[in-house]
């Protein structure tokens, strides 16, 4: 992001690692981290945001790819959606992968990033489903030290980005089992998710694990359908379902995302959203167990 010296801020500093990043933020409070500038500079653009100084983090080579610890991958938030993408990220985690490939026209997916799309926490952000399904926890690198916490407790607000803390890591245990992302767009092509699914069917903890996209201000994860569901699968057998099942449970998740109101009929737009999402959560589940 060339050009948001010039259009936002007259006050840049470009830190090369995460310390020096940390530092800049405490030496300048009024400062505003950014990453790929996507969700920044549109929000600077529409005259929502002014920030008085700017941190980029493009020059973070840490945070810009991932590595192993205990089980897990620790992701950096420096990688971009293009990266996650990639054949090789796609092994490892194939629901992110396939979250990142969906997630805007190339150009956004060349620069936006895994830590943006975090801290941006859009209920259309594609990452942010697969995050709560899988589990993840971020790493938090501030002023005293670090600190991890689950995702949800960042994206619920519960727990909070403290002033001069940056998403530094995503940890995400690896599972080696089935998992899934499907998004549904608007009529006009690709684009923001109108719906999202993330799936997980973990044979270690004989749980399937789903979650909701953009059909509520953060994640939903459907837990009783989950159970339902996870009882129905002979875990030391062949791990199949009836497509009735995989019915069922895409309407159960839907009734549980998009519930019933005592007394008023559902409006025609939450009903379609309903069948969506029913279909979705069918075929995530279809397709995590073939
Ligand atoms: C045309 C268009 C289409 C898009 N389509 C999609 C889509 O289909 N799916 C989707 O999910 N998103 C989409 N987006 C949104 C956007 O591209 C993503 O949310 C992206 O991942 C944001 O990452 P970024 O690096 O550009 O964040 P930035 O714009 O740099 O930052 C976003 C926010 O996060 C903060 N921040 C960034 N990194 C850190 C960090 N490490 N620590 C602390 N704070 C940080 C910034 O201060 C800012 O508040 C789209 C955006 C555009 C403009």
């Amino acid at each position: 992001m060339s050009t948001y010296a010039g259009q936002a801020a007259e006050n840049v500093t470009l830190p090369s690692s995460l310390d020096e990043a940390v530092a800049a933020l405490a030496a300048m409070p009024s400062a505003v981290p950014v990453a790929g500038g996507t969700d920044l500079m549109a929000a600077v653009n529409s005259g929502l945001l002014r920030p008085a100084a700017l941190v980029g983090l493009g020059r973070i080579s840490e945070i810009r790819g991932w590595q192993y610890a205990d089980g897990a991958a620790l992701l950096g938030a420096g990688l971009t959606h293009a990266r996650m993408g990639r054949p090789d990220f796609a092994a490892l985690i194939p629901a992110l992968a396939a979250a990142a490939r969906s997630a805007g026209p190339p150009q956004i997916r060349n620069a936006g990033t895994l830590g943006g799309n975090i801290v941006t926490a859009a209920p259309t952000g594609d990452a942010l489903p697969v995050l709560a399904a899988l589990e993840a926890s971020v790493i938090l690198a501030g002023p005293e030290g670090d600190r991890e916490l689950p995702v949800s407790h960042l994206l619920t607000g519960m727990d909070p980005l403290r002033p001069g803390e940056l998403l530094a890591f995503v940890r995400i245990p690896l599972l080696h089992a089935p998992q899934t992302f499907l998004k549904a767009t608007g009529r006009t092509g690709p684009g923001r998710a109108t719906a999202s699914v993330a799936l997980v069917v973990d044979p270690a903890r004989r749980q399937v694990r789903c979650s909701v996209g953009a059909v509520a201000p953060v994640p939903l994860r459907p837990l009783e359908a989950e159970q339902w569901v996870a009882g129905l699968i002979d875990w030391d057998g062949e791990r199949t379902l009836a497509p009735e099942a995989c019915t069922a449970f895409g309407e159960y998740v839907a009734a549980a995302c998009i519930p019933d109101q005592p007394g008023v009929e559902l409006p025609p737009a939450a009903v379609q959203l309903r069948r969506t999402v029913a279909t979705l959560s069918r075929r995530a589940l279809g397709r995590a167990l073939a």
